[in-house]
This record gives structure tokens, sequence and C-alpha cells, in this order.
């Protein structure tokens, strides 16, 4: 478990799944969190969780792609939990299909969370963090980002994220921040069940074949993402910034 006592996580996504875990995580590990998502009522459960672990949280609704709405959960973090050190942008969306079926609009959507939303958090985020020279930014990027059929939209704003994240860490050295990306592949969570239902498959079909080609022989679960972006949170990976680390059971 790594110290973060004294620090601030800001976590985006934090309704389910990785997001959820990872509140958690950074949480047991003496962080106070802000668990963001696009409503405050789907965060109270993490809040709880976190409440229930012994540690602090406050849940906030933002809808990241949303620079306003950002601004005003990062100025509530710093002002009601005493600033913002760690920033998770995990907050995602799906919306596949076939480059000749996808919509514009599915195009757009798909952008605007991923692509908008982490750079309106870094945006934000890092006045604070260049100010007091340390922070620590982990982007959720995927193994989609090599490219994945049905994911035209998905697999570009992973791979955006890697450019996105290997600049900010140029960018941002001097400062003394940290910017690093994981890309996990299948994890059990309410988005890879969304995948299975879309392609009408029985969830737990969909996890044995995933399951089946992966060296690992299993899908990932939250917590074993959770663990290598509290890594990249914590002062041990202090020398590693710019990095895509890969976290797919070795798919
Ligand atoms: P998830 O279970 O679908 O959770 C994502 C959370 O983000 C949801 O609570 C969602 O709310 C929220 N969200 C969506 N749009 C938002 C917005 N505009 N502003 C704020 N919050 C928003 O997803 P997950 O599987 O935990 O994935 C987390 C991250 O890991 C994502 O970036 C995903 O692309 C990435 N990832 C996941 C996998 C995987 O296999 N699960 C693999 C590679 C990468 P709603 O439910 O209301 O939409």
């Amino acid at each position: 478990m790594y110290d973060f006592s004294g620090k601030v996580a800001f976590v985006t996504g934090a309704a389910q799944g990785i997001g959820k875990e990872t509140a958690v995580l950074l949480a047991k590990g003496g962080a106070k969190v802000a668990a963001v998502d696009l409503k405050e009522d789907a965060v109270a459960g993490t809040v709880e969780a976190i409440n229930l672990a012994g540690g602090e949280a406050i849940g906030i609704g933002a809808d990241v792609s949303n620079m306003d709405q950002v601004t005003a959960a990062v100025e509530r973090t710093v002002n009601e939990l005493g600033g913002i050190h760690i920033l998770v942008n995990n907050a995602g969306i799906i919306r596949d299909n076939l480059l000749f079926k996808m919509t514009e609009d599915d195009w757009d959507a798909v952008m605007s969370v991923h692509l908008r939303g982490a750079f309106n958090t870094c945006k934000q985020a890092t006045k604070y963090m260049t100010e007091q020279k340390y922070g620590k930014i982990v982007n959720l990027s995927s193994r989609s980002s090599l490219g994945n059929r049905g994911q035209a939209n998905y697999s570009a704003a992973k791979a955006g994220i890697i450019g996105f994240t290997s600049t900010l860490a140029l960018e941002l050295g001097k400062f003394n921040i940290n910017v690093n990306a994981v890309a996990p592949g299948y994890i059990e969570t309410p988005m890879t069940d969304s995948t299975a239902a879309r392609v009408g498959v029985d969830k737990e079909d969909f996890k044995k074949a995933a399951a089946a080609n992966t060296p690992l022989g299993r899908v990932g679960q939250p917590i074993d993402i959770a663990n290598v972006i509290a890594f990249f949170a914590s002062d041990d990976s202090s020398f590693v910034t710019g990095q895509t680390l890969h976290v797919n059971g070795g798919r």
C-alpha cells in the first residue's frame, strides 16, 4: 500500500468500475478523494465505501467534457479538501460501430469525453499543481489504442491520450509533475458488460473468449488497474513520466 497521506486526489468516472476501485484504493492509502462522475448521486456509493474504510471523500457531479463544470469541480475540490495533487482521468464512454454505421455524434461524443475531458481537467488541475511544484496525472488509455474493429472513435481517442500524456510530460516535468498513462486490456466492468450486450453475446461467454486469448488466462478486474494507477500516483514512480503501461495479462 502506498502512502498518500496529505494528498488530495481527483478521480473522474468514479461511480463504478475502474474509477470507483481507484478512488477507494487511493483513499485507503490516506488520500482525500474527490469522486467525480456525471451525476453527484451516482458517486454516493463510492463516497460511502471510502467513509466505511475510514477515509475522507466528497462526491461531485460534473461532465468532464464541459470546461465550466470541470473548473467548478476542481475549485470545489481545492476549497473543500485543501488542494489537488493527483488527477486520474478515467471517465469514459464507448459508442462502438463499424465506420460505415458510426454517426458523427458517436465520433464527437467519444472524442469529447476522452480527449476534451482530459484536456479540461489537466488545464484546471495544473493551475494548482504548477504552483505547488507537485502533481501526478494518470490518464486512461486502452489496448484498443492499437486498433480494434468497431472502435474507430474509441481507438483514435485512446491513441490520442498516449500523445497527450507524453506531451504533457515534456511540458510539466520542470514543475515536478509526472504524467503517465495506463492502457488496460479487458477489465470486467459495466463497460465490458455493455459491449457483450451490444454484440449479443452472453457476458460470461464474452469473458471466457477474452480470457482464452490472454496469456495469463483470465480477464482483468478493476483492482488490477487501480494498483497500477496507484503506483503512478505514488512517489515510488517519481522518475517515471511520459509512459504508457499496458496492463492486459500479456494479450
Ligand atoms: P465504466 O464502468 O463505464 O465507468 C466509466 C464511468 O465514467 C461511468 O460512471 C460513466 O458514467 C462515467 N462518465 C462517462 N462520461 C462521463 C463524463 N462526460 N463526465 C464524467 N463522468 C463520465 O468504465 P470502466 O470500464 O471502469 O473504464 C474506465 C476507464 O478505463 C475508461 O476511460 C475506459 O475507456 C478505460 N478502459 C476500460 C477498459 C475495460 O475493459 N473496462 C479497457 C480499456 C480502457 P455513466 O455510466 O453515467 O456513463
